[in-house]
Formats: structure tokens, sequence, C-alpha cells
């Protein structure tokens, strides 16, 4: 795909900043985030209600689709579709549409690979490539959107895909806004969740952040030996260090966050685990999402039985804690993280 980047990336850009940079009155910075946000038309011949000198502006100037459909996959079992998403410089990304029940989710990625490196997750195996555009993120999800009809019904939104958010802040926040904007998506903060793997400085900064978008940190381990094992960025933010975060996160926004724990058979399943778990959690209101390990393969790890799954959650329950067993959704399409740009690369020459 040939895209021209001297040219501006329309779909970063919200209605009052296409507005001022292409010199247009405020209702067409308007008019053209509708086409591309909400129609999710990137054509600007088809952007029908604009002057043709404005469209041959657009044409000149700017750039709408950056992204390209490599291959897209569907579980047959669940409804999950994955998209593998080409970039303009030929990186790729995945992005993943969860159906569950009426609800829809879209899991993005802020960054092409991670350089986090969690000793369980298939995104850190490639390597860190570059963080991800604002135009970049918010089209992964117009794309999943675009042969979903969602009958009224507005997606939530997950930063569970590659790449660490805190890692790529301001290009982050940034799509966060073009996703709430009212003319394009108008997806409701509520809806939407960062998943950090535990950037304490990024957490701080997103408590002065003036809305309700959610905060998720994934634990998956409560103890610093093994943390610092499994999340390695826990050596530079110990457990104290991030409940402190946490603690001025809850402190200052009064919102509630979640925890993400992947459970990994005789690593971070057993009941001392839950309690450890428990006892990080005291004071705070905070539910748990666990998620059995969706396999990697290379990797030494494997997913609990169900029952020890269980086992897990209902310690975490009488101890008073909310917590969820995540059905997993996406295993026979590898749906995790990473899995499939990892084994497109495997195919192909083009991705090391
Ligand atoms: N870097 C961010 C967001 C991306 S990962 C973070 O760490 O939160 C989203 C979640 O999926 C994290 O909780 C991550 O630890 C988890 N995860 C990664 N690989 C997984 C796998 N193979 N099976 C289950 N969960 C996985």
């Amino acid at each position: 795909m040939e895209v021209d980047t001297e040219k501006l990336a329309l779909t970063g850009m919200l209605p009052e900043e296409i507005s001022a940079t292409l010199n247009l009155a405020p209702y067409q910075g308007k008019q053209i985030f509708r086409w591309l946000h909400a129609k999710k038309i990137f054509d600007f011949e088809r952007m029908s209600d604009l002057p043709k000198a404005v469209r041959a502006t657009l044409q000149e100037q700017c750039v709408a689709a950056q992204l390209e459909l490599v291959e897209m996959q569907e579980s047959p079992r669940t409804g999950t579709r994955k998209a593998l998403l080409r970039l303009p410089d030929e990186e790729t990304v995945e992005s993943v549409l969860i159906r569950d029940r009426d609800r829809v989710t879209l899991c993005l990625s802020s960054q092409v690979g991670c350089p986090l490196k969690c000793d369980f997750c298939a995104t850190g195996l490639a390597g860190y490539k570059r963080n991800l555009t604002p135009a970049e993120i918010v089209e992964q999800a117009l794309y999943l959107l675009q042969s979903e009809p969602l009958d009224g019904r507005t997606p939530n939104i997950v930063f569970m895909g590659m790449g660490e958010p805190f890692r790529n802040y301001d290009a982050v926040i940034k799509s966060i806004h073009l996703l709430m904007a009212p003319e394009g998506l108008g997806i409701g903060a509520r809806k939407i969740t960062v998943s950090t793997a535990g950037d304490a400085k990024g957490i701080e900064r997103f408590a002065d952040e003036d809305w309700q978008v959610r905060l998720s940190v994934s634990m998956h381990a409560a103890n610093n030996e093994l943390r610092s094992k499994l999340v390695p960025l826990n050596r530079k933010y110990p457990i104290e260090r991030l409940r402190e975060a946490i603690d001025h996160y809850v402190g200052r926004t009064g919102r509630q966050i979640t925890f993400e724990w992947t459970l990994l058979q005789d690593v971070n399943d057993s009941l001392q685990d839950a309690e450890e778990l428990a006892a990080f959690m005291g004071g705070l209101k905070a539910t748990v999402n666990l998620i059995p390990w969706n396999p990697v393969h290379g990797l030494p790890y494997s997913p609990p039985s169900r029952a020890r799954c269980e086992a897990f959650r209902d310690a975490l329950i009488k101890r008073g804690i909310t917590a969820t067993l995540r059905q997993e959704k996406g295993q026979d399409i590898d749906a995790a993280c990473g899995q499939l740009r990892r084994i497109h690369g495997e195919h192909s020459s083009k991705t090391p």
C-alpha cells in the first residue's frame, strides 16, 4: 500500500482540528469527522455533502484510511473476530471484536509489539517496534465496526491488545477523545477501559484526566518475587509502589478499578496466591477478572483446570472480593495478545 506520510492523517483529528488545520468552517470539520467515524466512509469522493473544492483539498492534503486488512478470522464457536491490519510502514497490529450476548467489545492495540515482555504473553516475544499514532488506534475500531451492524448498541472499548497503553500515553489519550466524540462513535467514557501492566507513573498521570474512563491493572501475582518474573515491569515499580499509585488514583478520582489475573497452572493459581491478592487489595474497592491463560505455542505455561480456576475465584469471593472468571473467547482463533501477528509472521517473509 502506498501511503503518503507527508499528508495529514485525518482520522486522528477532532472536528475542530480538521476545521482549523484545513481552514474550513466549524460545521465542515464536523461533517468530515462524521463521514469518517460515524459512517466509516474513507473515500473523499463519497462525502456527498461537501463542496467539490473541499473534497479536492482533502484529496490533496490528507489521507483517511491508513490501515489495510491483511486477514480477518472469525471463531465459529463464539463469533469473536480478529483482524490483522497492516500499517503504512508495513508493520502489523491486531484488533479483536468480542461478542457476548448483546454486548460488543473492541480490543485495541496501542503499540506495535511491546517493550514490557511479560513472561506468558505472545506480544513481547516478537519484540517492540514502535508506538501507534492516534489515527492508527482509532482506525482499528472503525475497521472492526465496518462490518458489524450495531443496531443502536454502543461498543465497549478495551486497550488490551498489543502494547502497554501508558508507554504511549499521549496517543492513547487522544484516541480516547476521538472515540468519545459525539459526531463519531460517541462512546461513553465508562465504556472504555485502559489496561496497564502496572506503570505507576502512568496510573498517577491518568488520575488527573477529567473523565470517567476506567482503569484496569494486570496483577498476575501479588508478591514481588513472582510478579517480577511474570511482569518484569515489577522490578521498576514493585507492588508497594504500585499500591501507592493505585491509592493515589482511587483517592483522587473516586473511581473503582479492576485487576486482571491470568491464571497459570501451578504458577499463580493456588489458594495462597488468592490470599496474597486479597491481602494486597486490603481496603480497596476493586473487582478481579480472572482469565485462564490462552496457550501460546512455545511458552512453558498451561491454563489450570476449570475446577482450579473456580476454586481460586471462590477463595477471593470468600474474602469479600468481587471476582469473575472470564470465559475464554478466542482460543480457537488464537485471539490472545499478539498471537495472530506471531502466527502470520511465522508463515510470511515480510514480518520477522
Ligand atoms: N499491557 C497492558 C495491556 C495489554 S495485555 C497490560 O498488561 O494490561 C491485556 C491483558 O491480557 C493483560 O492482563 C495481559 O497480562 C493478558 N494476557 C497476555 N497474554 C495472555 C495470554 N496468553 N492469556 C491470557 N491473558 C493474557
